[in-house]
């Protein structure tokens, strides 16, 4: 299947090689050339923008970092709106319900269909292809998708509305958010009170507080300290306003989401959007006067 692919960053490049390596012929574009370079070298084709790529592939995925970002390529000048053979819009990115059903309306009106998939597990589940992938759209349409989505993990049919995958990621990412900043506080506590990091993390791994940030954040980037799981601050803070809008937007209680939030604003604030999500620990170590794993 021919297949365009915008936005290889830390998911996309992976996501586009696998399809690629399933038997895909890709068209990529992505406003850093240099991201392009190792997809091309296994035969991906080059465009020259996103209205360029969709003039070459009826399919067209994107994984972009922010939802102005997707609402622009997908919608704006020079955008997949204006290219002559694309029929659907997959955004594997984290953009949120509104965006998403704003972006479905602007283009079903050029009689281009938007199907949401984003997805969950990080960059080791792209480059496995374990990844959660969650999709809503036209029955028919995600039906031509399916099996280019399985490429990435285990798809997840949510809903046959714009928007109802988004909300499906925000309630998943809101836990993962929550799991990492609470886990921060509660190993922080033991800390400073003397107790080993590692052997917490054991305790925790074989009680009930175990979690996804016990299981894989702490023993793989926390308590060594390597901060490097390839998920930008920025893009989780993203992810928990999003999650918060959600809950507003819909009236339903957010007591949680907004302390969970308020982590993610200092980390965000304090430590900077470019570092590595992990590092929301930081913050937490700085208050306390105390370091997880050993010093650096
Ligand atoms: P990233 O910042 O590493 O990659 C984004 C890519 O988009 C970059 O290569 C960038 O150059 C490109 N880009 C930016 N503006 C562009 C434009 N106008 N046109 C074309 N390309 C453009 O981000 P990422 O970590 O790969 O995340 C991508 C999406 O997937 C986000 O929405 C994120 O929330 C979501 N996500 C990320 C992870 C993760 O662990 N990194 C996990 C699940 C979901």
């Amino acid at each position: 299947m021919e297949i365009g692919f915008i936005g290889l960053g830390n998911m996309g490049a992976p996501m586009a090689r696998r399809l690629i390596e399933a038997g895909h012929s890709l068209v990529i574009y992505d406003t850093r050339n240099d991201a392009a370079v190792p997809l091309v070298a296994l035969g991906a084709k080059l465009a020259a923008s996103p209205a360029d790529v969709a003039d070459r592939a009826e399919t067209v995925l994107a994984s972009l970092p922010e939802p102005h970002i997707v609402a622009k390529v997908a919608t704006g000048a020079g955008g997949v709106i204006e290219g002559r053979r694309i029929k659907r819009f997959v955004d594997l990115s984290t953009t949120g319900s509104r965006v998403a059903a704003e972006v479905a309306a602007a283009l079903a009106a050029k009689t281009i269909v938007q199907i949401d998939s984003p997805v969950s597990g990080g960059v080791a589940g792209a480059q496995k292809g374990t990844l959660a992938v969650m999709v809503s759209g036209p029955a028919a349409e995600i039906a031509h998708v399916k099996d280019a989505l399985a490429v990435f993990g285990t798809v997840f049919v949510v809903g046959d509305k714009p928007g109802m995958a988004q909300t499906m990621k925000l309630a998943n990412n809101i836990l993962s958010a929550c799991a990492l900043a609470a886990t921060s506080e509660a190993v922080v506590m033991g800390v400073k009170a003397g107790l080993d990091p590692a052997i917490m993390i054991d305790v925790i791994n074989a009680g009930s507080g175990r979690n996804t940030a016990s299981t894989d954040k702490f023993p793989k980037a926390i308590l060594p300290r390597s901060f490097n799981l390839g998920f930008a601050t920025a893009l989780m803070t993203k992810d928990v306003r999003l999650a918060l809008d959600e809950a507003k937007a819909l009236g339903v209680p957010d007591d949680i989401m907004r302390a969970v939030g308020r982590a993610w604003e200092t980390a965000f604030s304090e430590i900077g959007p470019d570092k590595d999500f992990t590092t929301i620990v930081q913050p937490i170590e700085r208050r306390a006067g105390v370091v997880v794993g050993k010093q650096t």
